[in-house]
């Protein structure tokens, strides 16, 4: 018997999210953004899903054969352009976009000699303070990829740092209206949160949105909001099942470093699913979890293989019973990535991403 554990990827999930993001994006084209294997979804597993996206955004030259591969023919973009002046090759041979930062990157295209055409995204740096140009150097850059005849079509870009927290966009918005005024070219700026939380700015919305996360099913803004409010279905599913029970006595503890001790008589069941399956090592003690659909919570701290839950609100839980770690389950309760990450001290990207090669995932 294998272990019980298993990812399931939502497929319908992916499609609900994306047309719910299509609409809030109210005309422009939608990037799915799919670096990272998809968030750790797997590209492969989530591309049938997301074949309705307008093109995909993505971050090295391998993910990209991966999805050429797939069979797609539409824009790929990669987010952080080329590191190499041999990659401006296999951009021209895959036909893909790609966006120009900074500007050895300018330079490296001017000495790129091609018959195929280069379609560029040239990003502003506008306060996020980690890729861009600056606002000085802007036109300059523009200037030299416009004069390139190997380059026939530029898009200005930036990128928010807290459209999901209280600062939101208005401060990025002016220095990237004002540093691009008058420049021909189609716009992209929103991310999942700036499409969620201004989708009624139509200078945010742009030509080009660039959503990942809401893609996922997780929320951009949480804790503010939940999935939920948004109307985002969880694209991905742990679940494992328990492999043992314990009866606790007032005074005994659970797991390594006796970190929690039962107060009262206790049952305790023991999940097949550890910190190398991807569940995070802090979300000891009070993490939510559902076992057989219903919410309860770890005890004690998180092992390699294992973990311990709290039986009391589930009295017929036996081994065998289903455990939910984030997402659906079989009953239809939902348990946002979002709120396991919160009590782990992260967020849902880090757990998407985390999700271990040794975790059977199956597509439904
Ligand atoms: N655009 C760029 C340039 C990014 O780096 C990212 C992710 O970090 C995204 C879009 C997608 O962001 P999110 O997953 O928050 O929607």
């Amino acid at each position: 018997m294998p272990r019980p554990i298993q990812a399931t990827i939502h497929a319908q999930a992916l499609r609900h999210n994306l047309e719910r993001l299509r609409r809030a994006a109210q005309g422009a084209r939608v990037w799915g953004v799919v670096k990272a294997n998809a968030y750790g979804h797997g590209i492969e597993r989530a591309f049938d899903a997301l074949r309705g996206v307008d093109g995909f955004a993505l971050l090295d030259l391998q993910e990209a054969e991966r999805v050429r591969a797939l069979g797609w023919r539409g824009p790929i973009l990669l987010l952080e352009g080329v590191f190499e002046p041999r990659d401006l090759e296999l951009c021209s041979r895959l036909s893909l976009w790609h966006t120009v930062h900074c500007t050895e990157q300018v330079d490296m295209l001017a000495l790129h000699k091609t018959h195929v055409p280069h379609r560029v995204f040239l990003k502003l740096n506008s306060g996020m303070n980690r890729l861009g140009l600056p606002p000085s150097g802007l036109r300059t850059a523009w200037s030299r990829l416009n004069a390139l005849p190997q380059v026939d079509e530029i898009t200005l870009m930036t990128h928010f740092s807290d459209a999901d927290g209280p600062r939101g966009i208005a401060a990025q918005l002016a220095v990237f209206e004002d540093a691009t005024r008058d420049l021909p070219g189609e716009r992209s700026l929103a991310n999942s949160a700036a499409l969620l939380r201004f989708a009624d700015v139509p200078a945010v919305r742009g030509d080009w949105v660039r959503p990942g996360i809401a893609m996922y099913g997780s929320a951009p803004d949480h804790p503010e909001h939940d999935s939920a409010h948004w109307d985002l279905q969880p694209a991905m599913t742990l679940s494992s099942r328990l492999i043992g029970v314990q009866r606790l006595a007032a005074g005994d503890t659970v797991g390594y470093g006796s970190s929690f001790t039962a107060s009262a008589p206790l049952r305790v069941g023991t999940v097949a699913c550890g910190y190398a399956d991807g569940y995070p090592r802090h979300c000891g003690t009070g993490t939510p979890v559902l076992v057989d659909g219903v919410r309860t919570r770890t005890l004690g701290r998180v092992s390699m293989d294992m973990i311990a839950v709290d039986l009391e609100p589930v009295p017929a839980a036996g081994p065998g019973s289903e455990v939910t770690l984030w997402g659906r389950s079989r009953s239809g309760t939902v348990l946002t990535i979002d709120e396991v990450a919160r009590a782990g001290g992260t967020i849902g990207y880090e757990l998407m991403c985390a999700l271990a090669p040794r975790v059977p995932v199956v597509v439904e």
